[in-house]
């Protein structure tokens, strides 16, 4: 019942059954790409897998395959946004690695030099 709960109100879930409006740059059966709303480069794409995994902690052995799928998704977006300059990927995972939303999503930046280290 709190899982239900949790997900009936994750915003990333509902920009996936599409309660919430985004600006969407890829959609399969697997996973939803669409631009960050607050961008911190001149792209600024969250990628998710559409099941509702709180963060990178809470998948399994049996995500192993999804995970892979989801990272290689985000090179394909990378491609399609002509990011051939580079880009960076960030997971941010729990409260020491800035995650705010509890949905798996990672960050596709690119537009710009990225600083090392980061913030
Ligand atoms: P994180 O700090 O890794 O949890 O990042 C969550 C990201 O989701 C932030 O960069 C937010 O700007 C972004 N975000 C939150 N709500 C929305 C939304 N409705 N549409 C698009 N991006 C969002
Ligand atoms: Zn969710």
């Amino acid at each position: 019942m709190e899982e239900k709960n949790a997900m009936s109100e994750c915003i990333f879930c509902r920009i996936v059954k599409g309660e919430i409006p985004s600006k969407k740059v890829y959609e399969d059966e697997n996973f939803v790409a669409f631009h960050d709303i607050d961008p911190q480069a001149p792209v600024h794409i969250i990628v998710i897998p559409k099941k509702h995994i709180e963060s990178l902690n809470e998948a399994t052995e049996e995500d192993a395959k999804l995970l892979g799928e989801w990272v290689f998704t985000a090179r394909k977006i990378a491609e399609k946004l002509k990011l051939d300059k580079g880009y960076r990927i960030v997971i941010n995972t729990g409260p020491q690695g800035g995650q705010v939303v509890l949905h798996l999503h990672l960050h596709l930046l690119g537009g710009r030099n990225m600083g090392w280290p980061p913030g």
